[in-house]
Order: C-alpha cells, then sequence, then structure tokens
C-alpha cells in the first residue's frame, strides 16, 4: 500500500533533477496543480483576470473546503493568504483582546517576531528535555496565568518533533482559552482536525502546492472578536470579517493550484500520507544514523518526516548543505538558530524528504555525508 502511494506520488509530478529532501522548505508540485495555474493564467489572458477569478470560484471553495476538512473548521471558517507569516500577521494585528501569548520555547523565530511587533507579551510552555510540551504542567500553568491566547506549533521547522496538539487543545478548551495553531508543517503531515480557534499553514510545504500562498481558519467566534484594521478598498456588498481580511489583490492562479493539490491529498487519503510521512522519518533517521559527525536530533521514531541532523564535529550546515547540491544533486536545508532562537543554539542540517524517497536515495544521501565529513 505504502509503495504504490509512494509510486503514485512520485509519477505524479515532473522527475526529480536529483534526490529532494527538501518538503519542510518547498515540496515538488505535481503536474495537476501546475496545468491548473497555468490553465488559469491562460483563461485570465482570454475572458480577463475579474472574468476568469468568478469561474474559478467553486474550485477555490473546494481548496477551503478540503482545508476545513484537515483542521475540524467549517468551509466558511477559511481563506487564503499569501503565507503561514502573513496569517498570523492578519491574526494578531486584528486581535481585541488581551495582548499576551503562552507558546513553545521553541517556537518558530519569525512567529516570534510577528508576536513582538503586533505588542503581544510571551510566557513560556513547559516542556521536556526534547522540547516536547508537557501537556500536564502546562494545563496548571494555563489556569494559573491566564494568557489572551495559546499558541502551539504542532511541528517546528528546526526540529521534527511532533508536539502534542490533541490534548492541548483539550486543555485550551476546558480552560476557555482560544488556541492559535501554526500548522505551516503539520498540515498534511499530522493530524490537525482538532477544530482549534485559530490554524493556519503554507501551501508550499507538505501539501505540494505553490509558492506564495497560505490559509487562516478562524471560528467564528474568535473571527466576530477581531478588528480588521481597514475597511476594503472598494465598497461593495457588506464582507463578513473574514472576508475582509481575505480581500484584496491575490494570485488567483497559484490559489487554484493550490486547491487542486489538497484536493490530491485528500483523494490520496491523509492518514496514508500521514502513515507514510512517519515511515519515511524512521527509514531517514536509520539510514543517517551512523554517519560520522553528525547526530541525529529526533528520537528514531518519532512520527514525522523531518530530520534534524547536529554536526558533532564541527561541520557547517550551511556549507554542507552547498556542497551537496553542487556535488550529489541532494537538496537538503540548513537551519539557522533564528528558526528557533530560544532553543536552538547551531544550526542544523535538516532532511526532509517526501512519501516517495526510496532507501537508495536514503543510501545515497548518508554516503554523501560521510564523503563531504573527509573534504
Ligand atoms: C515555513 C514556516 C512558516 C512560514 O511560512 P510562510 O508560508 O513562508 O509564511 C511558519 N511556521 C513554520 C513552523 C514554518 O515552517
Amino acid at each position: 500500500m505504502t509503495d504504490t502511494l509512494a509510486e503514485r506520488w512520485r509519477r505524479a509530478r515532473p522527475q526529480p533533477a536529483g534526490v529532494h529532501l527538501d518538503s519542510g522548505a518547498c515540496s515538488r508540485q505535481g503536474f495537476a496543480a501546475i496545468d491548473a495555474a497555468a490553465q488559469h493564467a491562460r483563461h485570465e489572458a482570454e475572458v480577463g483576470g475579474y472574468v476568469a477569478v468568478e469561474a474559478a470560484a467553486p474550485v477555490l471553495d473546494a481548496g477551503r473546503a478540503a482545508v476545513a476538512a484537515l483542521t475540524g473548521l467549517a468551509p466558511s471558517d477559511v481563506i487564503f493568504t499569501t503565507g503561514a507569516n502573513h496569517a498570523l500577521n492578519l491574526l494578531l494585528s486584528c486581535w481585541t483582546g488581551d495582548r499576551s501569548v503562552a507558546c513553545l520555547v521553541g517556537e518558530y523565530g519569525p512567529n516570534l517576531a510577528l508576536m513582538a511587533a503586533n505588542g503581544f507579551g510571551l510566557s513560556a510552555l513547559p516542556v521536556d528535555e526534547h522540547g516536547r510540551l508537557r501537556v500536564g504542567a502546562a494545563a496548571e500553568a494555563l489556569a494559573r496565568k491566564r494568557p489572551g491566547l495559546v499558541h502551539l506549533t504542532p511541528l517546528g521547522s528546526h526540529r521534527g518533533l511532533a508536539q502534542p496538539l490533541g490534548p492541548l487543545a483539550e486543555v485550551c478548551r476546558d480552560l476557555g482559552l482560544p488556541l492559535v495553531v501554526d500548522a505551516a508543517q503539520a498540515l498534511g503531515h499530522l493530524d490537525c482536525t482538532v477544530a482549534p480557534d485559530a490554524i493556519y499553514s503554507s501551501s508550499r510545504k507538505w501539501l505540494a502546492g505553490p509558492r506564495g500562498v497560505g490559509v487562516l481558519g478562524v471560528r467564528p467566534h474568535l473571527a466576530d472578536r477581531l478588528r480588521p484594521r481597514f475597511p476594503p478598498s472598494e465598497c461593495g456588498p457588506p464582507l463578513t470579517v473574514l472576508q475582509q481580511l481575505e480581500f484584496g489583490e491575490s494570485n488567483a492562479a497559484a490559489r487554484l493550484g493550490f486547491s487542486v493539490a489538497i484536493g490530491e491529498h485528500l483523494a490520496a487519503g491523509d492518514g496514508h500520507i500521514r502513515a507514510r510521512l512517519a515511515e519515511v522519518g524512521r527509514l531517514t533517521r536509520a539510514a543517517v544514523g551512523d554517519v560520522p559527525g553528525w547526530r541525529v536530533v529526533e528520537p528514531v521514531d518519532e512520527p514525522t518526516a523531518i530530520t534534524t541532523l547536529a554536526p558533532t564535529d564541527g561541520a557547517d550546515p550551511h556549507e554542507v548543505r552547498a556542497w551537496l547540491i553542487a556535488e550529489r544533486r541532494i537538496v537538503t536545508t540548513a537551519c539557522d538558530p533564528r528558526r528557533a532562537p530560544r532553543e536552538l543554539t547551531v544550526p542544523v542540517l535538516r532532511l526532509s524528504p517526501h512519501v516517495d524517497v526510496t532507501s537508495d536515495e536514503l543510501d545515497l544521501t548518508a554516503a554523501a555525508l560521510a564523503d563531504a565529513a573527509r573534504l
């Protein structure tokens, strides 16, 4: 079953020019998503951009509905953005409640910057030695000192650790605290159907949509409490708060491509893909576990396809990444401490293969890393 999923996924897109271990940054799009975007650009040239986007409305609605299916929200709760950071900034800048947020020590650096820019004070949720949320201790801390919102990134950019999203969602519901979820790495990768008060993600990562698209989902009771900073620039029929936040110039072709990509994800089966990604993570950590000069950061069985390698012998992940691309056509990510400034102390090398990775490719990567160490 997993083999056929891998084969179908690979057949559905252009052949890779080498080994792609960079889905945490940007997955490879499929033909259907690429064609949908190109077709829409052609249609814009034929009938005009404003007419073409009206004709595309059912596909865009299906895209929003697919995000709703993956998050436990309603289709009308979901809007498109230009990315995850844009979505968080929209949400925080319209926040009318108390501007204090409880989040992980390992919170994504750009999110911390957006929280600060919007005047939010931070408190840290309790974690164990891996950086994993301690749910019981968090429940006690949140009951004692109630923040304006709880923010969780269930899967970070700098470490392939799956955070306990479901249990935290329950805690927040019990305490009546709004939970906001950064699912940039988690959507299509971990189970996100917990109906959080707000959730946002990117198109280009594990869902393999185009770049420059994201989504924001907000449940109605929270949306009603948001105050957009300015009204839409054109007069027209009254818009809901979320419609106001979505309003404005956008790349409709890219949104269409994403809608098609997430539709393909659902058709392949979110559960199947998540199970295969967990397996891919285990296989990756097993393949590179003994490479000299590097230490695998995650527990081997962590159910994510993100593996990070910390240098034990002075290797520079940025240099190794560049060498792997130039000499072996293997694409990885060098993660700087800026990605998680309160947790990451040295740069790490991230391997993030998608469901189609082969054991040959993982063995090639392990051999290349060993060669890089000899340079
Ligand atoms: C990539 C990423 C983001 C930012 O996503 P954009 O779509 O580039 O704005 C936010 N959070 C996490 C955890 C990410 O990995």
